[in-house]
């Protein structure tokens, strides 16, 4: 029986019970997923509502109370069937088929007010038959940590998933890299979908092409409409997903993040980014910071990004080759590298002030600027925040003007980058008109907030959770984030 015909919650006077669900993902029969139950808790101290998104769901947050968020996503009440999803995954080069959704379940999807059917996703709901030894719970570092995430990179512009809400669960857990025992919570994640290139992986593993097309059919169909009524629309398919990984890779390194664990059980058959474990913001421009500690050959360090990304899209050829033609699938993935300097390119622009610059200036600015980045091992983000805070008109008059009312100082060994990183800046905002220059100004402002979510901010806002129950500074921060301020 499915929601809509449950006559107990028909007539809910909780909103979230009563959303347009639809059940996309259920209709295609039980090889994709098992029924599952959520767990019960002791507490539920709702920590995180995300208002923002109330409205997408064609919601008023003000007719939405805490209860309601309790009710639906702390307690499950009034929800079936709740999905665990099948999977298996590449995890750091390994094969491992003992995957699945081991602490999360599929809630619920949602057809927003913009369209798109959207998955409501559970972290930490309990166990599931895929937990293997795990006890199916998410700490409350490991919610607070995902929720600032999602919502930092959505402000800078990543396709990212959001947390709709996170609920302290009243347990203690034990956890190998966290002071434990720690504080335990269930995420619910608003995505574009959970499905994997880890579920068609697991599919090509079971020898079942049947099943592998009867879900492909299924993601052009819900995530890829436009393709629907093509001849070819595998193909395209699979040549449009190449290039929304190479954006996503090139919107990740522009916004200076490492997602750390890029296991193809991670990677969304819709592009978007998700799933936030040990990520971190880098803090200077290195190509081998690594973000997990546990990456001891820094496989999924930030500069490897990319091409872990290409590397993931080309194993995923092994089930798509039950579909799509082995050359098509090659011809598509070879447009992977244009993509992403392309959007790489365009991205580091904005971040200096920059809609477009003509060519070779555009390449030459952003290869210096990479270069004194790297070389100086100035804050990444520092920098171009610095750039919006202190930009002015007068930059325009001399290449010694630029940044000299900013706390950027370039240490000795690299002024003579910074000094033709200066010149070539200088000689390009010449290159405009003088009434662009706000258009600059502006630019700059928008793309580089002044609140980044470096390690020791996300730190010192969970140690005043931890040590005094004191949240203020997570919804401070939140709102920092949200308000791009
Ligand atoms: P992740 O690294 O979070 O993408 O998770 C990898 C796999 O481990 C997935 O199958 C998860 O569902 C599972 N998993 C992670 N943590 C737990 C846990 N505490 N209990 C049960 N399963 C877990
Ligand atoms: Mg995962």
């Amino acid at each position: 029986m499915t929601l809509a015909e449950t006559p107990n919650y028909k007539n809910s006077s909780n909103p979230f019970l009563t959303l347009n669900y639809e059940s996309a993902l259920e209709s295609l029969g039980d090889d994709y997923y098992d029924e599952v139950a959520a767990a019960e808790f002791p507490q539920h101290i709702l920590r995180w509502r995300n208002d923002a998104l109330l409205p997408r769901l064609g919601l008023d947050p003000q007719a939405v109370t805490d209860e309601d968020f309790i009710t639906a996503f702390g307690k499950f009440q009034g929800r079936k069937p709740l999905l665990a999803l099948r999977y298996h995954g590449y995890q750091f080069g390994e094969y491992n088929r003992q995957l699945g959704d081991g602490r999360g379940f599929l809630y619920g999807q949602v057809r927003a007010s913009d369209g798109e059917l959207y998955d409501f996703g559970t972290k930490g709901s309990g166990r599931t038959p895929y937990s293997r030894g795990g006890d199916g719970m998410l700490t409350l570092k490991g919610g607070v940590r995902e929720v600032l995430a999602a919502e930092a990179l959505h402000y800078l512009g990543v396709r990212t998933s959001r947390c709709l809400t996170m609920i302290e669960t009243g347990l203690s857990l034990w956890r190998g890299d966290e002071p434990s025992p720690t504080r335990s919570s269930v995420m619910v994640r608003m995505s574009s979908s959970h499905l994997r290139f880890g579920t068609f992986e697991r599919l090509h593993y079971l020898q079942r092409p049947d099943l592998t097309k009867k879900l492909l059919d299924h993601v052009i169909e819900q995530y890829y409409p436009h393709l629907n009524a093509q001849q070819d629309k595998y193909v395209l398919f699979y040549a449009e997903l190449v290039e929304r990984f190479a954006k996503l890779a090139a919107q990740w390194m522009a916004a200076g993040f490492c997602h750390a664990v890029l296991n193809t059980d991670n990677m969304s058959i819709t592009g978007e980014s998700f799933d936030y474990g040990p990520y971190a913001f880098i803090p200077t421009y290195d190509p081998y910071f690594t973000a997990a500690y546990f990456d001891y050959y820094r496989r999924y360090c930030y500069s490897h990004q990319p091409s872990i990304c290409k590397l993931n899209l080309e194993m995923l050829q092994e089930p798509l080759k039950a579909i799509i033609d082995k050359g098509e699938l090659e011809a598509g993935l070879a447009k992977f590298d244009e993509h992403y300097y392309a959007e790489y390119g365009s991205l580091m622009l904005k971040k200096l002030g920059f809609e477009q610059l003509p060519h070779p200036a555009a390449d030459e600015l952003v290869n210096l600027t990479i270069e004194f980045l790297q070389d100086s091992q100035i804050g990444y983000h520092q920098f171009f925040y610095e750039m919006a805070r202190t930009f002015s008109s007068k930059w325009r008059d001399e290449p010694g003007f630029v940044l000299n009312n900013s706390d950027i100082v370039p240490v000795p060994g690299v002024s003579a980058i910074f000094d033709n990183w200066c010149i070539l800046y200088h000689k390009i905002l010449n290159s405009f008109d003088c009434d662009r220059i706000d258009v600059i100004a502006q630019t700059l402002a928008v793309q580089n907030p002044k609140t980044v979510l470096l390690r020791p901010v996300i730190e010192s806002t969970w140690e005043a959770i931890a040590q005094e129950d004191n949240w203020q500074p997570f919804y401070e921060l939140v709102q920092q984030i949200q308000s791009r301020s």
